[in-house]
């Protein structure tokens, strides 16, 4: 699964409060056949199930999952015999049981089930979806939602062959994950199609779509790929398509198992909880992250589109072949899938400098974990609020940074013999955590079964000291390591954990980068040669680490402009993220960080411009005074608008991705931010432009323009998004507008867009714009007041579950106030969401954190913007808005 709300943060979300207890075992289903005859008219639909499984000893009874099921009938047959059974329903455990007057045999039995399921409005399950007037039924069960679709054994150890049948309208079609074997008229005015038997997979993965879809097809190696959407739809699938083509071919022959059913679709439906779902052979996406204008789409966005299919059809082998035996190991799924997303794209577009996000992801997870209130990746959980809060950052981020580093040590090859040899030993089966880290320390021949545990199963991310000094003719390095924490007060703790470090080390003499070594750091302290003698060494070479380290800031300082030549791009990446945690622990100033920031703003691509302008938002709205945002601004136009000049505002005939990503990020920046009137003047020009022919603006540049237009903006300009909100032609442009709704500063305009959040012009799955609204200090404390005054109409929205807490969860990280911490609290103690005490204690945390780094670090950011000199040209806009927030 890929989860929406991590494109906002790291950090993670819960679900509803009931528990999901494992079965009681005893019964393993070998087979489901599934008929569902599906009723718009009163938004249910009737299931007709046989089981065919085995059990292990004789008994009178077969507990299994249901959940918002109306039974009809229940019989068993084994041994020749047939008994109807009496069914009790236990809700807090959401099972069945089905108890028998006479004993089953242990060996096989038949299970035949009829019930009535409900088109439920809460994204899960079988359930409801709209558009146009037209009604649509989509399928969500990770993780634990098929039960509420068909009574089933609901736990993913228990994988089967799934037939499923589907009667329907007439005129709709319907999508599972098999291929459609017949379509048949019948019975009534309806149709009834057959789908062929899925591998055999775990229920969480089965799929069902109903309604009016459109598919563009294409083939590749033998296998039919489409993507499906709603009527009209079809022009913005030329890109996804290409990318899936490019993608299996890929996966094909990385995994060396090849895609094992005949078709793969890719199915964008108007409303979705999560980003999309992996579901074998019919994956799930929300419009957003699947269809995409290919003329007109911004670099970011085809980005995030190839990003979202190269994760799902990561999963069709990673997660649907080989699947994790429990919840426990969700980690090992979601990390996986992440880790390999850069890979095929890497492959399919060179230009995109691909491997700079993940160095920028790998800074950004640790972050994350830098936290008191962090977990483990491994991390027990039984029930459902347990199991839905395991989809976080630590899953996702943390475990691909993870990945990333040892695939860096062994090898791309080597890493990449451990991953095959996993998936053939546990094909169609179920594995552990122990397993993937055994088969790859069997193919590496290196100790990866000693050095993962250290990282899976321990919180934290680890600090290197790095000591070193020429002796003898090579460099004497003396490493050492504790952890870290992003506060001065919790990092000189003394702490106790041991990690084992890949540590890559690489000297530099002048303008001139020397050796590259690896170490593998398993103690506290421990000395290493790095062959020849180094003026500076810069201990992560190749920006892989998952680690903060020290280094020696006089020596690289002394390196001056050199450092251009002798760190890569993703090495200055990393030396910008470690410069941030050095100043987060008092170690360094912000003026440091900030020095360092416009020493490397040359670096090419896009990926430094971008983290640190994240973190000169954070800047902007936690730590610049009004009294100094005029220096800031200053400071702001000196450094970067010569940069943006050279670019050009408009777009040239083969500007690279990375130079439009580039020019955005700068014009939304110095617009919003720094205020630059020539900035806010052309924004205000080309929005109209934009508005009339959107060919005028190019597609990367258009996000900026409207942010900064909007920031700047007024009710008539309010007024225009809303009409061209009706009017646009893909997703990207509906959003592009939906989004900057949230940036216009006028009070009475962003107490429309909350009000608006009420009616059926926004979405369920679109309250996320809750959250830029919680980010924008002008905003955020009249969204708070409306969140909490509407707490229950924003929940049951989202139908009570992921959506809604999330929006809660992460707004409230948002605030950077003592008080407001307080308030927060009180909150959470009023409203438990039980399953989320982690998450809320994070949040708290967060906002202290942010208090902190304020008290520690206003006063020197005051003292060196008066350094700067203070250059005359910034307004007194006092421009406390977040750049970038609704990206
Ligand atoms: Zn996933």
């Amino acid at each position: 699964m890929k989860k929406f709300l991590l494109i906002f943060a790291v950090g993670l979300l819960a679900c509803c409060s009931a528990t999901a207890q494992r079965l009681p075992g005893g019964a393993s289903p070998d087979h489901y056949s599934l008929a569902v005859n599906i009723n718009f008219a009163n938004n249910t639909f009737d299931g007709d199930e046989t089981i065919d499984l085995k059990l292990s000893k004789a008994s009178t009874t077969i507990t299994l999952n249901a959940v918002e099921i109306d039974f009809h009938n229940v019989t068993a047959t084994a041994g020749g015999k047939t008994q109807t059974a009496k069914v009790s329903l236990d809700e807090k455990n959401e099972t069945a049981t089905f108890t028998f007057d006479n004993q089953l045999p242990a060996g096989p039995a038949t299970l035949s089930i009829k019930y009535t399921g409900h088109l439920n409005d809460k994204l899960r399950g079988f359930y409801l979806s709209t558009y146009k007037g037209k009604k649509y039924v989509v399928s969500q069960m990770e993780s634990t939602d098929a039960r509420v679709a068909f009574p089933c054994f609901d736990e993913p150890s228990y994988k089967a062959t799934f037939d499923l049948t589907a009667t329907i309208d007439k005129g709709d079609t319907a999508i599972s994950n098999g291929e459609i074997v017949s379509d048949t008229p019948g019975p009534g005015d309806k149709h009834t199609i057959k789908f062929a038997t899925s591998p055999r997979m775990s229920s969480y993965l089965v799929a069902l779509t109903v309604g009016d879809w459109k598919c563009v097809s294409d083939h590749t190696d033998g296998v039919k790929v489409s993507v499906c959407t709603v009527p009209g739809k079809e022009n913005l699938a030329a890109f996804p398509l290409a990318a899936s083509k490019a993608f299996l071919h890929y996966y094909d022959s990385y995994y060396g198992i090849k895609y094992p059913l005949p078709k793969l679709d890719n199915i964008a439906v108007p409303d979705f909880q999560a980003g999309a779902m992996e579901n074998w052979g019919a994956i799930i996406y929300r419009e957003t992250a699947l269809l995409i204008d290919d003329k007109t789409a911004s670099v970011d966005a085809k980005q995030g589109v190839a990003e979202t299919i190269a994760h799902e059809m990561a999963h069709q082998w990673f997660g649907d072949l080989v699947t994790m035996a429990w919840w426990d190991d969700i980690w090992l799924n979601e990390g996986f899938a992440t880790w390999m997303t850069p890979h095929p794209i890497a492959n399919w577009k060179s230009d995109w400098m691909v491997g700079q996000g993940v160095v920028a992801e790998i800074d950004h997870s640790m972050a994350g974990d830098s936290v008191m209130n962090t977990r483990p990746i491994h991390q027990e959980a039984e029930t459902r609020a347990e199991i839905e809060q395991l989809f976080d950052g630590i899953a996702y981020g943390k475990t691909a940074s993870v990945l990333h580093m040892l695939e860096s040590y062994l090898g791309p090859e080597t890493f990449r013999a451990g991953v095959n040899l996993y998936l053939k030993e546990h094909a169609y089966g179920n594995a552990t955590a122990a397993d993937f880290w055994g088969a790859m320390a069997r193919a590496s021949k290196k100790p990866i079964d000693e050095i993962m545990p250290t990282f899976v199963l321990q919180k934290g991310v680890p600090f290197v000291g790095v000591e070193a000094k020429c002796e003898g003719g090579n460099t004497s390095l003396k490493l050492s390591q504790k952890r870290y924490f992003d506060t001065p007060a919790a990092f000189n703790q003394p702490d106790q954990q041991i990690w084992q470090i890949p540590v890559c080390a690489k000297g530099i003499n002048g303008s001139s980068a020397g050796n590259h070594e690896c170490f593998l750091l398993t103690q506290r302290e421990q000395q290493f040669t790095l062959k020849g003698c180094s003026k500076f060494v810069f201990p992560d070479s190749s920006a892989m680490g998952y680690y903060r380290f020290d280094y020696d800031s006089a020596a690289l300082h002394q390196l001056g402009n050199a450092v251009e030549t002798v760190l890569t791009p993703e090495e200055r990446i990393a030396l910008m993220g470690n410069e941030w945690a050095l100043m987060r622990v008092g170690k360094h100033s912000v003026g440091d960080y900030l020095a360092l920031g416009a020493q490397l703003k040359n670096t090419p691509g896009s990926a430094l411009m971008d983290s640190f302008g994240d973190r000169l938002t954070e800047i902007n709205d936690h730590l610049v005074t009004d009294a100094d945002r005029p220096a800031f601004q200053a400071w702001l136009q000196t450094q970067f608008s010569p940069v943006l000049q050279q670019l050009g505002y408009n777009g040239k005939p083969g500007d690279t991705p990375e130079q439009k990503q580039k020019r955005a990020l700068l014009f939304e920046g110095l617009g919003i931010m720094g205020d630059d009137p020539q900035v806010v003047a052309k924004a205000q020009v080309m929005v109209q432009e934009y508005m009339k022919d959107p060919s005028s603006v190019d597609g990367t540049m258009a996000h900026a323009v409207i942010a900064v237009a909007a920031r700047h903006g007024d009710a008539q300009l309010y007024k225009q998004f809303k009409e061209q909100m009706q009017k646009a032609s893909s997703p990207e442009q509906y959003y592009g507008y939906f989004y900057a709704l949230s940036l216009f500063p006028q009070p009475d305009l962003t107490k429309e867009t909350l009000d608006s959040t009420l009616t059926p012009a926004v979405r369920g799955q679109d309250l996320y714009i809750l959250i830029p609204l919680l980010r924008h200090p002008n905003s955020q404390d009249e969204t708070w007041s409306f969140m909490q005054a509407h707490f229950d109409d924003l929940m049951k929205k989202t139908g009570g579950g992921l959506g809604g807490v999330g929006v809660f969860l992460y707004g409230a990280q948002s605030f950077c106030d003592a008080q407001k911490a307080a308030q927060v609290q009180q909150f959470f103690q009023q409203h438990p969401f039980p399953g989320t005490e982690r998450n809320q204690k994070q949040a708290i945390e967060s906002i202290n954190n942010c208090v902190q780094l304020r008290d520690q670090q206003q006063g020197p950011l005051s003292a060196w913007l008066k350094q700067q000199g203070g250059v005359t040209n910034a307004s007194n806009g006092g421009a406390t808005m977040t750049a970038g927030a609704s990206r």
